[in-house]
């Protein structure tokens, strides 16, 4: 285990002590959904910090992370460098192979169109993501790719809604913080025109 995972896992709380624990809490499964969208959420933090449109994905293979990958559309001037497609590339990359057997992909918004047609064809089992959206969502939101009827060359299973409140959260407040700047510069504008 890694010193970072340590830090993430609460001290575990023996039974078999009649002395109150001080740092009795919730143990955290190093091997849950909330777990690795948690880790997805890191790297939709790094995506913010750089003003990328702050989404993170992180695939899994048979319980380890193999890839991880945020949002760099901006960073690449690539429109196709969603978090999901350099993750899905990383881990076919990781395997050795382009078939994701046996991976689920977590991601903290619900894939656009693009990005879940590549799921499809990688073929992972499933899909874990954090916040839907309704206008673009390509496994629910808006159409779903993901669970096509007639179905396509491959189906996943979803789970949406996992930490789906801190992931929208970051994308609120990344918006708001973009309509801010765009508003600041509107101003700016006009005063040179002042000038
Ligand atoms: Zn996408």
């Amino acid at each position: 285990m890694s010193a970072e995972e340590e830090n993430c896992v609460h001290r575990t709380v023996l039974c078999d002590t009649n002395f109150p624990v001080e740092n009795e809490g919730p143990i955290i499964d190093l091997h849950s959904d909330f777990y690795f969208m948690g880790q997805a959420l890191r790297e939709a933090r790094k995506a913010y910090a750089v003003e990328e449109v702050p989404v993170g994905a992180v695939v899994v293979h048979e319980g380890r992370i193999i890839s991880r990958a945020w949002n760099q559309v901006e960073t690449l001037k690539d429109a196709t460098a969603h978090a999901e497609m350099l993750a899905l590339t990383a881990a076919q990359e990781a395997l050795g192979d382009w078939r994701l057997e046996k991976c689920t992909l977590y991601v903290t918004k619900e894939p656009c169109p693009m990005c879940a047609g590549a799921i499809v064809h990688c073929r992972p089992e499933r899909v874990v993501f954090g916040c839907p959206d309704p206008k673009a969502g390509a496994a629910g939101g808006w159409i779903n790719l993901l669970e096509a009827s007639p179905p396509l060359n491959h189906r996943c299973d979803i789970l949406p809604g996992v930490l789906g409140e801190e992931c929208l959260s970051l994308l609120q407040s990344f918006f708001k913080k973009a309509r801010e700047r765009k508003k600041i510069e509107r101003l700016n504008d006009s005063a040179d025109l002042l000038i």
